[in-house]
């Protein structure tokens, strides 16, 4: 077994190519020998239950795993309980949709960390806790819930926060973006020593088994020492986090996580180039 590489959405080369609907993506994603696909429900979830099926039947079709990124207006920590109604509403939307396409995980960002951390982070919880009880009663506790790293201290996502979250419930478990925890660390993620140490903590907190197919986002970003500016492409020269020290930790710890590339615009072309570096790792282990 390999480590699946893909996209979130679809990029430029997708549309270029005269593709418009993402039923087409799969087989698109296929052609270019990736394995992932992260469907974009960031400005809410409007997708239908038939075409949510119909995506599901493709991605199996072109042995494709299916995740999907829920809306980005979910804010687990707030104190407003008609915007926690609203986030808890959008989860549970993005759950019933990842249910219809058979996509196993769905990936979120935890929320604000305005006020105390601890504070939002226990809110977070309980809330997360509140949501995942309601959908384990409609039947959808098949799904993974992955709330991710972020890039900025204004948001509840640190690595530890996220892994804190994920004590909430089995089928919590974390999505680590390398390019939100390079830009939060001011720029760490260029060797082996900083990628073994997340690593290291993500098996500490949530198991192996988690950790061999940990969900990964990873692309080129810019950073201010505020965090994440903005997500770059591999085209921009000169732009962190460095791919290769985790694919040669990936190969040799036997790990077979799902890399989604978020490049703006490129993540295909970026996707693949990740692949290419996983796969000479994978041959100079081999030799
Ligand atoms: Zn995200």
């Amino acid at each position: 077994m390999e480590a699946r590489f893909g996209t979130a959405g679809n990029g430029d080369a997708f549309y270029g190519a005269g593709h418009k609907s993402s039923l087409e993506a799969p087989a698109w994603l296929r052609g270019l020998g990736l394995a992932a696909y992260e469907y974009q429900c960031v400005r809410g979830v409007n997708i239908s239950e038939r075409t949510a099926r119909a995506l599901g039947e493709r991605a199996v079709e072109n042995d494709i795993a299916l995740s999907i990124h829920a809306p980005y207006y979910i804010n687990l920590a707030g104190e407003d309980p008609v915007l926690l109604a609203k986030s808890k509403n959008h989860l549970l939307k993005s759950l019933r949709a990842a249910h219809w396409m058979g996509a196993t995980r769905v990936v979120f960002h935890p929320g604000s960390a305005k006020g105390s951390r601890e504070g939002a982070l226990r809110r977070a919880q309980a809330v997360l806790g509140a949501t995942l009880d309601e959908a384990a009663r409609e039947g959808l506790e098949g799904v993974w819930v992955l709330p991710e790293t972020l890039g900025r201290y204004s948001y509840l996502g640190l690595l530890d926060e996220v892994l804190e979250l994920c004590r909430v419930a089995p089928n919590v478990v974390p999505c680590v973006d390398f390019g939100h925890v390079h830009a939060i660390t001011g720029g760490l993620m260029t060797d082996r020593e900083a990628y073994a140490a997340v690593l290291d903590r993500v098996e500490a907190a949530v198991g192996k088994d988690v950790l061999r197919t940990l969900h990964i986002h990873f692309s080129p970003v810019e950073f201010t020492e505020k965090g994440e500016r903005r997500h770059r492409t591999l085209a921009d020269a000169g732009f962190g986090p460095h791919f290769r020290p985790l694919a040669e930790l990936m190969v040799e710890r036997k790990l077979t996580p799902t890399i989604i590339c978020e490049s703006n615009g490129t993540q295909s072309e970026d996707a693949c180039a990740y692949r290419d570096i996983y796969r000479e790792a994978l041959r100079r282990q081999r030799m």
